[in-house]
Order: structure tokens, then sequence, then C-alpha cells
């Protein structure tokens, strides 16, 4: 490889690509496996630190290999929760967010597949910054792996993708990071503790379905209606929800897993009687259950259109709607608004300082 050349992002690559890559230099099959080791269990950040490599292999990885992705910026805690917001810088500059939510069984890491996101739906602060780039798998992992280090090895139990971006736009780098993360030889995080959060791209629905991953996945309803629906998640026209609910009620199937539906709740918008009906329907037509979360101030951003006229169901009011549910035996939870004070609970992720600069 000539100098000039750009470098491979190491943690790009599952243990298969980098088996293939080390038999076509010539190398040792088996000395992939020990790599990612150093990478991944020892969460090392050179290649000198690899002790058990033999000095050439090391000369070639760092020829032809980087081992770095992001780099933390900053770290806040919020004051209200023990919520942690990591901002992690690019190479080319941009800022992505990762938050940590601590309760009292489980850490779980909420991480982003983009910088910005491309659907615009019209409650969430990312979707408002716009679209800059997919992230890299290797920019997917690190927020993995880089938190890991900061909170301390084997800490981290769960992983949601819920940060920014929407991860079935971003398929095949979502797919080789589920591929790492879940990798035997990795020994991290379990299929059943990684939720793939979707705003409803059917087709990737099916795709993630036939992939051997299995993990669970949640899909972002908000309406039981087309029509409110698609005034509030524009990609709504393209994916209506009878053909969501046929690809998640595949998925269900296929993988023999509940569904979670995500449900902002919005006053006058989503929070009514008829949307109670709609939704006892819906729910009941396949093993899931209803995740009511209430809606995240978006204020930090500047707003038009219907985005500005949003306003959060009162607690009071979200209560007597999960109650309703509940008599209809719809199985409900309330997601707390952690993180709310540092702007890192659902959907306030936006790096606006940056996106002003771009
Ligand atoms: N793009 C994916 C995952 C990231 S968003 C998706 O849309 O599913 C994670 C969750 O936060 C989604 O359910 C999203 O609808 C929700 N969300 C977005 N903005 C929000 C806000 N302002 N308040 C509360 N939840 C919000
Ligand atoms: Fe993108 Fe999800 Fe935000 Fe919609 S809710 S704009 S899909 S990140």
């Amino acid at each position: 490889m000539s100098s000039g050349r750009k470098k491979i992002e190491l943690k790009s690559l599952t243990l298969a690509q980098l088996e293939k890559h080390f038999v076509a230099a010539g190398e040792k099959k088996f000395r992939a496996s020990q790599v990612l080791n150093w990478v991944y269990n020892n969460l090392v950040t050179s290649f000198e630190e690899m002790s058990n490599i033999p000095k050439p292999l090391r000369i070639m990885l760092s020829r032809d290999y980087t081992l770095k992705t992001l780099s933390l910026k900053s770290v806040q805690t919020s004051s209200t929760t023990e919520t942690k917001k990591y901002l992690y810088s690019t190479k080319d500059n941009h800022v992505i967010e990762t938050v940590l939510i601590p309760d009292e069984k489980r850490n779980t890491l909420c991480i982003s597949t983009q910088v910005g996101c491309p659907l615009d739906c019209k409650f969430c602060a990312t979707g408002l910054m716009g679209f800059k780039r997919n992230l890299t798998v290797g920019e997917i992992v690190d927020q993995y792996f880089l938190s890991a280090k900061e909170v301390g090895k084997d800490k981290i139990t769960n992983i949601v993708y819920m940060g920014m971006g929407e991860p079935l736009t971003n398929f095949d780098n979502t797919i080789s990071s589920l591929e790492i993360f879940t990798d035997q030889h990795n020994n991290r995080v379990s299929r059943n503790r990684i939720t793939i959060s979707t705003s409803g791209i059917a087709d990737k629905i099916i795709e993630l379905a036939d992939s051997p991953l299995r993990v669970k996945l949640a899909l972002s309803l908000h309406s039981p209606f087309d029509e409110i629906r698609t005034r509030l998640m524009p990609i709504n026209k393209r994916y209506p929800l009878a053909e969501t609910m046929e690809a998640i009620k595949y998925y269900s199937r296929i993988t023999a897993t509940r569904i979670t539906f995500e449900y902002t709740m919005l006053k006058g918008i989503n929070d009514r009687d008829e949307d109670i009906r709609a939704l006892t329907k819906l729910c009941r037509s396949l093993p899931s259950k209803l995740n009511v979360i209430p809606f995240n101030s978006i204020a930090h951003m500047s707003l038009k259109g219907i985005s500005k006229e949003l306003e959060p169901t009162s607690l009071y009011d979200i209560n007597l709607f999960v109650q309703k549910l509940r008599d209809n035996n719809i199985t409900v939870m309330v997601r707390d608004t952690q993180g709310d004070d540092i702007a890192a609970a659902c959907g306030q992720l936006a790096t606006h300082n940056l996106s002003k600069t771009d």
C-alpha cells in the first residue's frame, strides 16, 4: 500500500472481514481474532500495545490500518439523574452524541448512527438539524468502546440505537456494527439486550428480520392514523402504516420477539379517545408493548411550521391515557425523561453549534 493511500478503519471490520484481509496479505487467519481481542476486549489505542502480535504484522497494521475514529470532546452529567451525555468529534469535525442512562438494573448506552437525520420528523431536534452524513461502522461501534473506557469495562449492559439518525437508512453500517457487538468472540452485548429504533423503513425491517441478528425492534409510531402520522413524520408518506405494520408483524414472527411501539405524547394530536381506540386495536394485532414518551422540548432549535405548534400532553393527562389503555389490557410503560437538563433526552440530540458553521 502506498503511503498516500487512505488507511482502513480497523474497527469497521468484522472478524470475518479482517480474516479475509489477513489471508489475502499472506498472514495467518488466527491473527485476526488476536488483533480484535486487543481492540475490543483490551480497548488498546495503539498497535504497539498488541504484545503477542509479531513485529512485522504490527508494522503492517500501523502502515495500512487506523485505530482512531472518534475523540471524546466533553462529558456532561445531568444534575437530576445520573445520565451522562458524551460528545464525540469525528475526524472531519462533526460532533455526535452518545447518552448513558443508568438505572438500578442496567446501564443503557444510546448510540447514534448518523450526523443529523434525513427524515425530518417535526418533533425531533436531530431531524430539524438536517442530515450531514452516515457514520462509519467504526464510528458507530467506537461510541460503545470509548464510553466503556470512561465508565468502566463491562459496565454497559444494554445498547439502544436511539441517538442521532435513522439506523435503517444507514443499513449496512448498522448491520456490521450489530455483528461486531454480538460477535461471540468479542463477548460484549447479547442480542436480546440490543434494540434498534426505527421510524419505519418497511423493506429494511424485512431485511433485518431475514438477517441472523435478531435484535429487538422498536417502532416510532406516534399516531395510529396515517394522516396525522404523515404530518409528524414525512417518511409515513413513503411507507404508510399498513405496509410498516406488515413488516413489523413479519419481524416479530420471524424473530419471535415482542415489538415496542414508541409514542411521544403530543397535546390534542395523539392523546385523544379515538387514539386510544385505534392504538388498542393496533397493539392487539401482534406481540407488543407501548412505550409512552413525554414530549421533550425542542425549543433550543429554530422552529417553523407544525414544529412550532407542538405541545406536551400534561403528566396528568398522560396518566389518564395510560390507564385507559391498561384497562384495555395493553402493556404500557412510561419512559422517564432522563437528562432533559443537558438536552440528552429522546429527540433533543442536535449539535446545533456545528450545524451553524457548516
Ligand atoms: N431514528 C430513530 C431512532 C432515534 S429517535 C427513530 O426515529 O426511531 C429515538 C426516539 O425518540 C424515537 O422514538 C423518536 O420518535 C423519539 N423522539 C424524537 N423526538 C422526540 C421529542 N422531542 N420528545 C420525545 N421523544 C422524541
Ligand atoms: Fe430521524 Fe428518528 Fe428524529 Fe425522525 S425521530 S428525525 S427518524 S432521529
